[in-house]
């Protein structure tokens, strides 16, 4: 043994070194990666998910599912497409807002995937909750000073408009105004269908928000497809898309839409990353009896 190692220091000390926060694949000539924004522990899913069941139904399911049955950590993954011309990036995460609970991590992350926030061209904003467009400003200063964004139009009316004040949703307005509205004059608000760039286009997924939209990827006869939050918990709303969310503005709408979009991935077979799916948040949806079964995507990229 060497003279400055004892047997007792010999132990191995425990790393605290973090899980890698980004995954990158390619899909036909584009390049993909997805980021953590951060994981962000807690208790639920219910009532947050199967508001409208029984605490215990929704126990039963996540048990089935080899899941706590009443904590429940929740992911962030923005969602960053180079097409060869256009650095693009899909939702922002927290920003600064989240750093003291270990969210806000996209910047982080981003960096250690090969990129940093200058050289994003597009910022794409799926819908305007905080998670999603926190990112956006870093106090006066944007957060991608080299962006041009798109929005949607429907969306951004909802929050911006002044019969937001005094209701539940009055804090989302807050927030809109504080990331959305300085950069403005720097947005394209398209409605559902409009694309991004050749080969990304929205698509309506209206319920989760009034304006929330996924976006169809297509490279090279390659399809996958954005789903934002259709789907906020890879079990709870995938193999119950009924059960009700606490976080969709119009809940019946948010079940709808839930089984028209999977029910698309599904049937194609298209893989799909969902902003709340459990990190690197990509997968495919199989259909059951009833809803779907969430199956994390392992090689299909990589050949
Ligand atoms: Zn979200």
């Amino acid at each position: 043994m060497p003279q400055f190692m004892t047997s007792t220091e010999a132990a191995v000390p425990q790393s605290d070194a973090k899980t890698p926060g980004f995954k990158r694949f390619k899909l036909g000539d584009f390049e993909i990666t997805t980021l953590l924004d951060g994981l962000r522990p807690g208790d639920g899913p219910h009532p947050t998910f199967g508001a409208n069941q029984k605490q215990e139904t929704v126990a039963e399911l996540m048990k089935a599912n080899f899941l706590p049955e009443t904590k429940f950590v929740n992911g962030f993954a923005p969602v960053l497409v180079n097409t060869g011309s256009e650095l693009i990036l899909f939702d922002t995460g927290f920003g600064d807002a989240g750093r003291e609970n270990g969210l806000g991590q996209l910047e982080a992350n981003m960096k250690a995937a090969g990129y940093t926030p200058d050289q994003v061209t597009i910022v794409v904003i799926t819908h305007m909750h905080g998670d999603h467009i926190g990112g956006l400003m870093n106090g006066q200063t944007p957060g991608f000073a080299n962006a041009r964004y798109v929005a949607g139009q429907i969306e951004y009316d909802h929050w911006t408009d002044p019969a937001r004040t005094g209701t539940p949703a009055e804090n989302g307005a807050k927030g809109v105004s504080a990331k959305v509205k300085p950069l403005a004059e720097k947005t394209t608000f398209i409605k559902a269908g409009d694309s991004v760039v050749s080969g990304i286009t929205s698509e309506a997924a209206y319920g989760h928000t009034p304006g929330h939209m996924i976006f169809h990827i297509e490279s090279a006869g390659k399809h996958l497809v954005l789903t934002a939050d259709t789907a906020n918990h890879y079990v709870a709303s995938l193999q119950r898309p009924e059960w009700e969310i606490a976080f969709d503005t119009d809940k019946t709408m948010g079940a709808a839409t839930r089984k028209k979009v999977f029910d698309m991935t599904a049937t194609d077979r298209v893989p799909f990353i969902g902003y709340h799916m459990p990190f690197p948040a990509v997968g495919y949806a199989e259909k059951q009896d009833i809803g779907y079964r969430f199956v994390p995507a392992t090689y299909q990229f990589d050949v």
